[in-house]
């Protein structure tokens, strides 16, 4: 890894296979959030871009309803190269990619990590998660040795096959762009001992 992008990497046989490139993570190297979903779909395998298509356009949507724009914060994923027929990160992908998300959550030592779904949620917090009941709350993961806070946080693709998604996925970007100050989130009143 040079800095925060991975340029060669060979450790997923699978994943080499299926990808077209590595999709490193994009934004500020010093961003106050950190979104990290679970690894790139068609769209960004195709562009080496994350979170574009409609996943992007959701998020991009609910980050400046919170007062944020894109080029506020930071967004990466678990693994960084695009799984066979989208499935989900095996775990000894998930493993072999772990240096290179730890890396740039140390470096860019965020305010806030927001994880984007249940499988960047259960590899953060090293546990199982109900991502539609636990979203909103923030916990704490060791990155490296130190404590991150997390905010679990539903994948913005949940609101376009489920209505009831929107609210919960809007109200904790709202809470996420409290946590640094931005827009009207509550963030900052939800940290408590934190
Ligand atoms: S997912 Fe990560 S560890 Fe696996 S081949 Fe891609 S860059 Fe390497």
């Amino acid at each position: 890894m040079d800095g925060l992008e991975v340029d060669s990497c060979e450790r997923c046989p699978a994943l080499c296979e299926s990808r077209s490139r590595i999709v490193n993570g994009d934004g500020p190297d010093d961003a106050d959030l950190l979104f990290v979903g679970e690894g790139p779909g068609e769209n960004e395998d195709e562009t080496g871009e994350p979170f574009i298509g409609r996943s992007g356009t959701v998020l991009d949507d609910t980050l400046r309803d919170a007062g944020l724009g894109r080029e506020d914060i930071r967004i990466t994923n678990c693994v960084r190269c695009h799984p066979p027929d989208n499935r989900d990160p095996h775990t000894d992908e998930l493993a072999n990619c772990r240096e290179f998300l730890e890396q740039e959550i140390t470096t860019v030592d965020p305010e806030l990590v927001v994880t984007l779904g249940k499988v960047p949620t259960e590899h953060l917090l090293g546990r199982d998660a109900r991502v539609t009941e636990e979203a909103g709350s923030i916990e704490e993961a060791r990155i490296d040795g130190t404590p991150q806070r997390v905010l679990v946080c539903v994948h913005p693709a949940a609101t376009l096959y489920d209505g009831s998604q929107k609210e919960t996925f809007t109200e904790t970007v709202a809470t996420a762009a409290g946590v640094i100050g931005a827009g009207e989130g509550d963030g900052q009143s939800r940290l408590g001992g934190f």
